[in-house]
């Protein structure tokens, strides 16, 4: 059976209810001294950022420690016949989100999509009954975990899963933790995955997500393989150090995601705050990889851009998203501590484990199929660490403490959306709002301007589900 439209994804999620230059040019030209405004980090949250001060006519630059714009956003455009987005592959809410306009006006096919969704069993499919058993399951265990965070302690998910899922405890725990959110239900706070809001309603850019988020940083100023080494603040000012020179502007937007912030990779003078310090090690990132294959001739039987999951016994699982675009790219997602584990391994491990895989739920005849293969391995990414932040158990409040200024240093980024986390939306509009802020501390904007009908504000439209 097929899964219909509100599928596991959206079972899983219902009822809780300037200027000129671009990054390469600058990147060939001396790092300019001053600014108004310095963004650290060209990813989704830091573009989102520079585009803002840009429009207000403020001078910004961004620097990026990679060679690319985009972070985790990032489009193997050759490996594949189609584009293989090594991040994030979907957007979500096409009623409210802000990149799907912005993809259009810049060239790119942005539209809602509509996933097939199909669980197997062994070497053949869910029946109809056995599906619906599923996604009540699905429904049950997401209930309690809803339930449980109304409570006054911040448990974790695990915690208050029903001890009668039967066959489905397992698949229910991939599919609401680690294929979700990067952790396992254990480690993650029932709190803030109840404030999370629903993700189900998605968004496809034909080009690949990495390309958009490129697009839109090209006409920005970013200086790219620069890495910010020290951040100077205080309440006037702040200076940005790198190998390439010190940067002087009146406020900073740090980007960079929790990881790297709590790996010390950038110094603050003076500290950064414990407060700040312990909220980030709290939203450390989870693991969510790739596994990309080439399996000409369809020999799964799959549709195009259908998603299918296993009825598993433990978290050695994975999911697969067939026949992307049309095309013979099937992409096999690891996740959680299982993919943790794996991707430590390195690619060779990686690939042996979605053959294996294919060989339980198709036969050895489609795993030898495989042709081409390319593998993301995140944790390993010196400049992000990991996939997505999830808050362990106990954290609810740390988003919102990583929002708070530090003097003149703005924080933004995934991990600091409320109900977005681990999106890009939720980066971009986490960048956005920095943006807003620095402005207004440096005097570049008032109240009433961000209250302007031209940028409602988006987080506020948005109600988590609770
Ligand atoms: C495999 C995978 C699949 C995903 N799938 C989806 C999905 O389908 N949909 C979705 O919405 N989200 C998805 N996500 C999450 C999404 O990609 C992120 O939430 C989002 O891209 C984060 O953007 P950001 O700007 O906050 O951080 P980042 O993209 O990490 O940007 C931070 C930037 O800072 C730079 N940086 C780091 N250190 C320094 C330094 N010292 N100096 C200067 N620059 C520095 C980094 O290089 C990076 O470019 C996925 C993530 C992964 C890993």
């Amino acid at each position: 059976m097929t899964i219909t439209r509100r599928g596991f994804l959206s079972a899983s999620a219902a009822l809780a209810a300037m200027p000129a230059l671009t990054g390469r040019a600058l990147g060939a030209a001396p790092l300019p001294r001053e600014a108004d405004i310095v963004v650290i980090g060209a990813g989704a949250a830091g573009i989102a950022a520079a585009r803002r001060v840009a429009a207000a006519g403020r001078k910004v630059i961004v620097i990026e420690a990679d060679s690319r714009i985009g972070g985790r956003c990032v489009t193997d455009a050759s490996s594949f016949e189609v584009p293989f987005d090594r991040g994030a592959r979907w957007l979500h809410n096409p009623d409210s989100n802000p990149l799907l306009k912005l993809g259009r006006a810049a060239g790119l096919d942005v539209a809602p999509v509509t996933l097939g969704q199909k669980i197997r069993i062994g070497r053949r499919f869910a029946r109809a009954g056995e599906t619906e058993e599923f996604l009540a399951a699905l429904v049950r265990a997401n209930r309690a975990i809803d339930e449980v965070s109304r409570g006054r302690l911040d448990v974790s998910c695990a915690s208050a899963l029903p001890k009668d899922l039967g066959d489905w405890a397992a698949t229910a725990e991939f599919v609401l933790g680690a294929s979700a959110f990067g952790k396992d239900l254990k480690d993650l706070s029932a709190m803030d995955k109840a404030h999370a809001q629903d993700r189900s309603a998605l968004i496809a850019c034909r080009q690949g997500v990495g390309t958009l988020i490129a697009k839109l940083g090209e006409a920005l100023p970013v200086s790219l393989s620069t890495p910010a080494t020290r951040v100077m603040w205080s309440n006037r000012d702040v200076a940005v150090e790198t190998q390439s020179g010190k940067i002087t502007a009146r406020a900073a937007i740090v980007t960079v995601s929790s990881n790297v912030l709590t790996n010390d990779a950038i110094k603050f003078t003076p500290d950064f705050p414990k407060r700040q310090l312990d909220a980030a090690t709290k939203l450390s990132l989870g693991s969510y990889d790739h596994i990309a294959l080439q399996l000409p001739g369809n020999p799964t039987g799959l549709a195009r851009d259908e998603l299918l999951i296993e009825q598993s016994s433990s978290t050695r699982t994975a999911m697969m998203l067939a026949n992307v675009g049309g095309s013979s790219l099937c992409v096999i997602d690891v996740a959680g501590s299982f993919g943790r584990d794996l991707s430590a391994q390195g690619e060779p491990a990686m690939v042996a484990f979605a053959k294996e895989w294919l060989t339980k739920l198709f036969g050895s005849e489609t795993a030898a199929m495989v042709k081409k293969t390319a593998v993301t391995r995140w944790n390993a990414a010196p400049y992000v660490l990991g996939a997505m932040s999830a808050a362990v158990p106990g954290a609810l409040l740390s988003r919102r403490v990583l929002t708070e200024p530090i003097g003149n240093v703005f924080l933004a980024g995934e991990a600091t959306h409320e109900t977005m986390w681990g999106t890009v939306d939720g980066a971009w509009d986490s960048g956005e709002r920095a943006a807003d802020a620095a402005l207004r501390k440096i005097g570049a904007l008032k109240d009433d301007t961000v209250e302007a009908p031209a940028r409602p504000a988006r987080s506020n439209r948005r109600a988590p589900r609770r």
